[in-house]
């Protein structure tokens, strides 16, 4: 495995690679590696001839006040899971390498940025898609590997590689979770063991109300408020919000169709979680 950290370098091991006319797998990640970010890189490896992966937090996507400073890290294990994978780049830039200059240019990706996580935190998904763009042009055409962990950022990237015709295969993967029903987040580092526990009320009433949609109960306001009830009812959890939405298009509805997800964030001790499901597949 190569570890890298210029831009310069990438582009030749990319022209290499193009050469001898591999296939690229790409898998963006801010690091501090788990199971949900593994079977990413499996996917990407099982699927092209050369996997890159990269580690960036990238400081666009955290506003005033977020966790930027205190995001965890732990660099030797991360580069020690991506050599067992067989990962073949791993490109770890530093913020000047990235943002030499002050960015000027900034990527927007109209009603889907806004709302939801959006409307909680409103310059996130255009710091997330800006450094996904660059990242799409450092490396060009490949097949680029998203979680659906992240549905909202999942729906901005693809529009955005739809948009500004990006060769670029964006392929959503499924959420990892813990046998509980937490989802895997390198924020839940910050859970304190109670904490830990008190987390599982949002995939738990993610589960409840999926089951309850799968059982007739189509009216998203009525589930919208089942979930309200039963995360209110932790009281280590403060939910931010539930939404309602068709899958892609992110527009609220009122009933509960096939192409539905809810989504929730909460805030957990010091973490902010989010997760979300398709209510006719529920949680797995
Ligand atoms: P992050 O390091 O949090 O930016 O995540 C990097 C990539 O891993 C993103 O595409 C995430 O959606 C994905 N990811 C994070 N957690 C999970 C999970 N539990 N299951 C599947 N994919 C995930």
């Amino acid at each position: 495995m190569k570890l890298i950290s210029q831009v310069s370098e990438v582009h030749e091991f990319i022209d290499e690679y193009r050469a001898q006319k591999n296939t690229i797998g790409l898998v963006p990640t801010m690091g501090f590696l788990h199971e949900g970010h593994i079977s990413l890189m499996q996917r990407a490896a099982n699927e092209n001839d050369k996997t890159i992966v990269t580690i960036f937090v990238n400081p666009l996507q955290f506003a005033e006040g977020e966790d930027l400073s205190s995001y965890p890290q732990n660099l030797d294990k991360d580069i020690n899971e991506c050599e067992a994978i067989g990962v073949d780049l791993l490109f770890i830039p530093s913020s000047e390498e990235m943002y030499s200059q002050p960015i000027l240019t900034s990527v927007q990706v109209d009603q889907l940025m806004s709302t939801i996580e959006g409307a909680s935190r409103p310059t996130h998904f255009s710091g997330v898609a800006t450094v996904v763009a660059k990242l799409f042009n450092i490396v060009g055409p490949c097949n680029a590997y998203f979680g659906e962990k992240d549905w909202q950022q999942l729906q901005v990237i693809s529009t955005m590689a739809r948009d500004l015709s990006f060769r670029v295969k964006v392929l959503g993967c499924p959420t990892v979770r813990q046998s509980d029903g937490l989802a895997l987040s390198s924020r839940n580092a910050y859970l304190t063991p109670e904490e830990r526990e008190a987390a599982t009320v949002i995939s738990r009433s993610l589960q409840v109300a999926s089951e309850n949609v799968q059982a007739g109960e189509t009216s998203a306001s009525v589930i919208k408020s089942q979930i309200v009830d039963e995360m209110t009812a932790e009281t280590l959890a403060t939910l931010d919000y539930v939404e309602i939405v068709e899958g892609s298009s992110l527009q609220t509805i009122d009933q509960i169709t096939e192409g539905a997800r809810i989504l929730i964030a909460a805030k957990v001790g010091k973490a902010r979680l989010i997760d979300n499901v398709n209510p006719y597949f529920g949680i797995k």
